[in-house]
């Protein structure tokens, strides 16, 4: 195990340094390809981020009072977990958005929107 992490986005050399805790599976995406991610997609994982960091500061400060509510806690526990899952799933598609602009060389392209038809 080494003491950097490199852009999961193949041909980037960019490298972070491995914070404490982190395992081996641990991935990351430097901040330019992170930004050729969809908006739409991109502002939603924020929220998602914002979600995941509520029920940490809730199991921090009211930890006992959850523990001794075993259904409450339960409740919260997997209310929990479909946030963590949910914010998991939209990175690895916004990886998958930006890998596939990457490939095509897309970065500097115009935004175009094909027009569905009714
Ligand atoms: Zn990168």
């Amino acid at each position: 195990m080494t003491d950097r992490i490199g852009c999961c986005i193949s041909g980037c050399g960019r490298t972070f340094k491995r914070e404490p805790g982190e395992s081996e599976t641990t991935v990351v995406m430097c901040g330019r390809h992170w930004r050729m991610g969809d908006d739409g997609m991109r502002k939603r994982h924020k929220q998602l981020r914002k979600r995941v960091r509520w029920f940490e500061r809730k199991w921090k400060t009211r930890r006992n009072a959850i523990e001794r509510a075993p259904k409450v806690w339960a409740k919260f526990h997997r209310a929990w977990e479909r946030a963590c899952a949910a914010d998991h799933a939209l990175w690895h598609r916004i990886k998958e958005d930006v890998t596939i602009k990457v490939a095509f060389g897309a970065e500097d392209a115009p935004r175009r929107r094909r027009k569905e038809l009714a």
